[in-house]
C-alpha cells in the first residue's frame, strides 16, 4: 500500500511553492523517518520543514514525541534538531547505498539519544498495574531523545534493510518499504515517475 503524501498543517504544495519554510510532508512512517523528511523537495527544489522555532515546535506537537504542556525552542534548539536530521537522513542513505555510515553521524544519533534519560514507573491502576514513562529533561531535549532512540531502533534492527530513497524525479525523501511491491514514497511519486517513463519512451521513438 502506497502512502498518500499530505503536507503538514495541511500546506499544499501550490501554497508553498514561493514560500521556503514549514510544510513538512507527513508520510505516516516512524517517527525518525518523518523527520528526516522534515527536509525535502517541491519540483526538485530544497525546502526546509524546521526553518523556525515556530516550524519545530509545531512539528514535535503534531507528531508528539514529546507530549504534554510547555515545549518550547529556540533558534540554538532549531540547529540541534537539524544536526540530529542531517545525521539521520545520512544514516539512512549509507543503508540505501549498502555502505557503512559515517562515524560522526553515529556520534550525534548517540549524544542526542541521552539528552534526556527516560525511565518507565509503575503505578497500582486497580487489580491491574499501568506504565507511564518518565524524564528530567525539558521538553525539547526529551523529544530530541526520543527522535534519536526512534532512529537507533530502526538503524539497528531489521527495518534497516526496508529503508529506501524515493526515486521519482526530484523527491528526496525516505520510506520505510512496508510493501513488497512498495516503490515510492507516495502515490503521487509513484504517478510523476511513470508519467516521467512515458516521457522518456515517447521521446525515443519520436524521429
Ligand atoms: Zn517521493
Amino acid at each position: 500500500m502506497v502512502a498518500t503524501v499530505i503536507y503538514h498543517k495541511k500546506v499544499s504544495i501550490d501554497q508553498i511553492g514561493g514560500q521556503p519554510g514549514g510544510g513538512s510532508p507527513l508520510l505516516g512512517e516512524p517517527l525518525a523517518i518523518e523527520f528526516a523528511n522534515t527536509r525535502y523537495a517541491v519540483r526538485g527544489r530544497f525546502r526546509e520543514g524546521i526553518d523556525t522555532p515556530d516550524h519545530l515546535t509545531a512539528w514535535l506537537r503534531d507528531h508528539s514525541p514529546a507530549p504534554g504542556p510547555g515545549l518550547l525552542v529556540d533558534a540554538a534548539e532549531v540547529e540541534t534538531f537539524r544536526a540530529l536530521r542531517e545525521a539521520i537522513r545520512g544514516l539512512c542513505q549509507a543503508c540505501v547505498d549498502a555502505r557503512s555510515g559515517d562515524g560522526k553521524h553515529v556520534e550525534v544519533l548517540n549524544a542526542a539519544a541521552a539528552a534526556a534519560a527516560q525511565w518507565p514507573q509503575l503505578r497500582c491502576a486497580g487489580s491491574a498495574y499501568a506504565v507511564s514513562e518518565h524524564t528530567r529533561g525539558n521538553g525539547a531535549d526529551t523529544a530530541l531523545a526520543a527522535i534519536a532512540r526512534d532512529a537507533i531502533g530502526i538503524l539497528g534492527g531489521p527495518l534497516r534493510n526496508q529503508i529506501r530513497a524515493c526515486q521519482a524525479p526530484g523527491c528526496v525523501l525516505f520510506f520505510v518499504k512496508d510493501h513488497p511491491r512498495r516503490r515510492w514514497c507516495s502515490a503521487g511519486c509513484g504517478n510523476r515517475a511513470r508519467a516521467a517513463r512515458h516521457y522518456q519512451r515517447h521521446r525515443a521513438t519520436v524521429p
